[in-house]
């Protein structure tokens, strides 16, 4: 396991001067038990944006992708899995690692997740020797949360609104907690959302930092879904809400919030389109509602 100066040299989303080779993501993760209210996941070639990918990644792929990939682009040093479902949702994203760890034991493996399932799974990924772990922290409160999300899948049901939403920020700090305590790296994501989680980030960070957490991207609101009518934060929001987190966290300033199939160095060419080309999607399993 990569410990958190050698990502912030190797990993190109940590490294501060933009520098650390390329990434690709496995869009390999085809459903969710969270319902975020500004999620849109979306099968489209077109859009540069989060949850977006051309298909989902069968399993049997994962190794050739990964070598089709190292030609194309030999910097690339981390394989990361970022949607376009929940990564812990479904076994897919551990088998995925488990099949990088195999084969191409030098890559560094970078999860992304919403959390809810981040204690269980702990002890999985670091079998199979995942490095760090971004979990979606949008607030430490119930009363906030759950206007953020409207329900999660838990144990065979949906649960919703506050109970949900206490369960969900529960079982996130407990999943920061087990994961940097079996030495994962730690990062959250805040998306920023003006008038819902905008006066909170502080303490977001303070209670990720308190349960292990080391470095914070916020992600600016794309509005869409059923936030559509709600506006993205400007520049000056942005950069408070990073001060806010500074005093207990790093904060990660370059995210190109890149779709769940890019592939190749932050604003260099685009390997996702050769290497994905002709995906297909697996339309039952795609369980967001
Ligand atoms: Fe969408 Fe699920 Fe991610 Fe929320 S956790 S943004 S619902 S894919
Ligand atoms: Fe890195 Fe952000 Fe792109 Fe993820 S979305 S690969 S954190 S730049």
């Amino acid at each position: 396991m990569h410990s958190y100066e050698s990502l912030r040299k190797l990993h190109p989303c940590l490294n501060a001067g933009n520098e650390g080779g390329g990434r690709i993501h496995l869009p390999v993760s085809p459903a969710c038990n969270l319902c975020c209210r500004y999620c849109s996941r979306m099968l489209t070639a077109a859009e540069e944006r989060p949850g977006r990918t051309r298909g989902i990644l069968p399993l049997k792929d994962v190794k050739d992708v990964l070598r089709k990939a190292l030609d194309l682009c030999p910097e690339l040093t981390t394989v990361g899995i970022a949607g376009p479902g929940e990564s812990l949702a479904t076994d897919h994203a551990v088998r995925a690692f488990e099949i990088t760890d195999r084969e191409f034991p030098e890559l560094i493996k970078c999860l992304s997740t919403n959390g809810l399932m981040l204690e269980e799974k702990a002890g999985e990924l670091a079998r199979v020797h995942a490095d760090t772990v971004t979990v979606t922290v949008n607030s430490v409160d119930p009363s906030i949360q759950e206007k953020i999300n409207k329900r999660i899948f838990l144990e065979g049901r949906w649960i919703y609104g506050r109970e949900a939403a206490q369960i969900l920020i529960d079982r996130q700090l407990h999943g920061i907690e087990k994961a940097s305590g079996l030495g994962m790296t730690v990062k959250i994501n805040i998306v920023l959302i003006p008038g819902i989680n905008d006066g909170h980030i502080g303490e977001i960070a303070r209670k990720a930092s308190d349960a292990g957490a080391r470095i914070c991207n916020i992600i600016p609101l794309i509005p869409q879904a059923e936030m559509s009518d709600r506006r993205a934060p400007g520049c000056e929001e942005l950069s408070d809400a990073r001060a806010e987190v500074e005093p207990y966290l790093d904060v990660f300033r370059h995210c190109r919030h890149c779709r769940a199939d890019a592939a190749g160095r932050l604003g260099g060419e685009d390997f996702g389109k050769i290497l994905y080309n002709g995906l297909k999607f697996e339309q039952e399993t795609f369980s967001h509602g």
